[in-house]
């Protein structure tokens, strides 16, 4: 992941834009991908597909040739989808145009200008400072084109239809933890998923350019919509900090209460919030009307009440290869792993047997003088098997973590005593 990070994180990776292409086929050589197109212009749902964006050169000096910022030196010197802007002007009319990050005096800012069409030039806030002259020299030379906006999908397909969408961007140029860390995270957990045998579900990879990347996807997969049966949108999640998982839209979905319950057995720092309560990114696509897809987040920002937030180095260009780590990515995959493995094993627990188990009969009581907790879970676990609830409703009527509940359910299953049902199998006598 380290490897693919250091290729790809300082490649021009605009929305639509050459960069971008680059990274996106190189990161097809990794795993099975379609890329899938749409043209500039485009109408997608209330959306219009962006022109290709480049920028050939862009610089800022004083009126007499002195270079003071230049884009040949860092990409994010220019406004990403900046206009072409040639011109003496002012101070008072630069710093206007000219961008600097809030709180890192030393970063320049990632700055974008989508669909609010401007120029502008992004500096540190130290060369901000020593601009004294009355007048200076503004060259940016950017181009418009017709272009094809790109996503990539990995499909994993399991026994079902139903799928779990994973989702992360790659539209963010010369930066590494926003965005790059979620995009080879997600491809190295489709390479561990292409190698699972017997998968239920379906696992689809989108690899895109932040919401209108979703937005066209989506708009053109109307028919795949029904089967998203939950989702993941990964990213910033090689810094030093814990797992942030966000619930969707419906945060009583199956889908969420098997996140909740499966991450309180992966990182035991790692925290939950509201859906938009954490940072907010292509999942709100997922969640909008007319989809309803519950889409979570996982991610590794910092406590929204914590200054920093959602990290330090955050949209500018001191996120770079030095604040992740390839230990860091690997935890992250295996966290993902293990939320998406707790989905697979979610089923409803149908009992083959009625009253409470002879547990000694079967090798498997607790004495519960050497261990009370062990005991009176495996009886409140017992009791809950009924064909009606899932594993995680276990879980979350129990207060505890799935992978606790699996324990337990994965004896019953060796010895017989439960089975695991799509659909619910309710076991108790019908009463009127
Ligand atoms: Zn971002």
């Amino acid at each position: 992941m380290m490897d693919l990070i250091n290729e790809l994180w300082y490649l021009r990776r605009d929305l639509v834009s050459d960069g971008y292409d680059q990274a996106l086929n190189r990161l097809a050589q990794e795993v099975p991908m379609t890329i899938h197109e749409y043209p500039s212009g485009e109408q997608c749902w209330t959306w219009r597909i962006p022109e290709k964006w480049s920028v050939q050169e862009a610089y800022l000096e004083t009126l007499a040739g002195k270079r003071l910022i230049d884009v040949a030196h860092h990409p994010l010197h220019v406004v990403s989808y900046s206009l072409p802007f040639e011109g003496i002007v002012t101070r008072e009319e630069l710093f206007d145009h000219l961008y600097v990050h809030p709180t890192l005096a030393d970063a320049i800012p990632f700055v974008f200008k989508y669909y609010q069409r401007d120029w502008g030039l992004c500096a540190t806030q130290r060369l901000k400072e020593s601009l004294t002259d009355e007048r200076y020299r503004v060259v940016i030379r950017t181009r418009f084109e017709p272009g094809t906006l790109k996503v990539g999908e990995v499909i994993v397909p399991g026994k079902s239809s139903q799928t779990v969408m994973l989702a992360a961007h790659l539209c963010h140029p010369a930066m590494v933890n926003d965005d790059l860390t979620g995009v080879v995270v997600g491809v190295d957990v489709m390479r561990q998923l292409l190698q699972t045998t017997n998968l239920y579900y379906t696992y689809r990879l989108l690899i895109l350019p932040e919401t209108i990347g979703s937005v066209a996807y989506l708009s053109h997969h109307e028919d795949l919509i029904p089967d998203m049966v939950g989702g993941l949108f990964l990213e910033m999640l090689g810094n030093d900090s814990a797992h942030a998982l966000q619930f969707s839209l419906q945060p009583d979905s199956a889908f969420d209460r098997c996140m909740a319950t499966a991450f309180r057995g992966l990182d035991s720092q790692g925290y939950t919030g509201a859906y938009r309560s954490i940072v907010p990114n292509d999942e709100r696509q997922f969640n909008a009307p007319g989809v309803r897809v519950p889409m979570l987040s996982i991610s590794r920002v910092e406590r929204p009440s914590y200054p920093p937030h959602p990290y330090r180095e955050y949209h500018s260009s001191l996120d770079t290869p030095a604040i992740v780590s390839q230990e860091r990515l690997e935890a992250s995959r295996d966290v993902v792993l293990g939320l998406l493995n707790a989905w697979e094993h979610n089923g409803y627990v149908v009992n083959h047997f009625k009253g409470e188990i002879f547990l000694s009969g079967y090798g498997i009581w607790i004495d519960y003088r050497e261990n009370p907790e062990g005991s009176r879970r495996l009886f409140e676990i017992m009791e809950r098997c009924d064909g009606e609830h899932r594993v995680a409703d276990i879980a979350t009527e129990l207060g505890i973590s799935f992978q606790a509940v699996w324990e337990v359910i994965a004896k019953f299953l060796e010895k017989d005593l439960v089975s695991l049902s799509v659909v619910p199998k309710p076991t108790a006598p019908r009463r009127s």
